[in-house]
């Protein structure tokens, strides 16, 4: 297992310290025991029933919670039928867990004691939570407009909480510093460990859809390591022999700040930043995407595609979702919303990511109704 540089091929042996190349670019992993039907764990209820797909975990001790193994909810959306993958439900509310279970695990073994990482609150509540459950000091540095409520989680896990005025690029500005003085980057946005443990998702769909692939998934898009991760997880059941295509992968972005739609649209491989719009989806608000030509890639390979949409259409699919007992943040109504522009595209029963809780930003009162 080697870790490559996907601008300038330079290679190194596997290391999870190593976050991205001396040229600025991200580093993939390559090498790897892929995916094996017969090594999934059936007594192991957790994404780590995976653990022989997962790279460096073989005989290592994993740092878990409990996260992954989550319910794939049969429901009705606009008179079609959905499937809901429940990620709400994971230990800290979101999927980043699973990208955090595998980053600590690695970072723990390789002899880190303190870690830090930038976010808008889910990645960094998913950092604080595993952290603390193996001992290892964290430090968060998150933009001011994020939740009150994503902040306030992100402390009481024992977390040092740094505040950040300004964009969230600005955010990330402020974390480097901390990194050029030494700190450990465990970062959700360019370590490539992050989308391997999301690719145990895919696995998952893979087993509760019967041993089959759905044909096709939708996601909120905005570093992209879930839809990385996914496609990750397809290619690896496809190298196994287990599924014949991997499912057609559409990314939804918000209109306010939609890199990779503006380089999918224009036919471009390469992804411009775009001016941080605000939006109500504040998970996906990410203006240059470190991971955005592997993602435009992922989505040509799947046959998928990008849309962005208003936060208008956001947050009246988020109502509509909580009048059907889904109760979920903005960011992860974003691709429910999507539901109805993919329609002409959508055959069979769709799989939604429903990626956050809903409790992480939870409306006033008299916004609610
Ligand atoms: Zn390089």
């Amino acid at each position: 297992m080697k870790l490559r540089c996907l601008d300038c091929e330079r290679y190194w042996p596997f290391d999870p310290l190593r976050w991205c190349c001396a040229c600025g670019s991200v580093v993939e992993i390559v090498g790897g025991s892929g995916f094996d039907p017969a090594g999934v764990d059936q007594g192991e209820h957790t994404m780590w029933r995976y653990g022989d797909a997962l790279p460096m975990c073989r005989g290592g001790s994993a740092v878990t919670l409990g996260e992954g193994w989550t319910p794939l909810v049969d429901a009705e959306w606009a008179d079609r039928p959905v499937r809901f993958k429940m990620e709400s439900l994971n230990p800290t509310g979101s999927f980043k867990d699973r990208g955090a279970a595998l980053l600590v695990t690695a970072l723990r073994a390789a002899g880190a004691g303190q870690v830090v990482d930038d976010s808008s609150g889910n990645a960094g509540a998913a950092l604080a939570a595993y952290a603390a459950r193996a001992g290892v000091a964290a430090r968060i540095f998150v933009p001011e407009h994020s939740s009150p409520a994503k902040r306030a989680q992100i402390a009481v896990y024992g977390a040092e909480l740094v505040t950040v005025p300004g964009s969230r690029a600005d955010t990330t500005s402020a974390l480097l510093e901390a990194v050029d003085k030494g700190a450990v980057y465990a970062s959700h946005a360019y370590s490539p460990l992050y989308a391997h443990g999301m690719k145990t998702i895919a696995f998952e769909l893979w087993e509760q859809c019967g041993r089959r692939a759905p044909e096709s998934i939708i996601v909120p898009v905005g570093h992209g390591g879930l839809f990385l991760g996914l496609h990750l997880g397809f290619r690896d059941l496809l190298s196994a022999g287990v599924i014949q295509d991997i499912p057609a992968l559409y990314g939804v972005q918000a209109a306010a700040c939609a890199p990779l739609v503006r380089a999918w649209e224009r036919g471009s491989g390469e992804v411009e930043p775009v001016p941080e719009g605000d939006t109500v989806a504040g998970g996906v608000r990410i203006a240059a995407p470190p991971w955005g030509s592997c993602v435009l890639d992922a989505v040509r390979q799947s046959g998928g595609g990008l849309v962005a949409l208003s936060d208008e259409a956001t947050l009246s699919a988020q109502r509509r979702l909580a009048r059907l007992g889904f109760y979920v943040e903005p960011t992860s109504a974003l691709p429910v919303a999507a539901l109805e522009n993919l329609r002409a595209r959508l055959s069979g029963s769709p799989v939604v990511v429903l990626t956050g809780n809903g409790l992480k930003s939870p409306p006033a009162p008299a916004e609610a109704r």
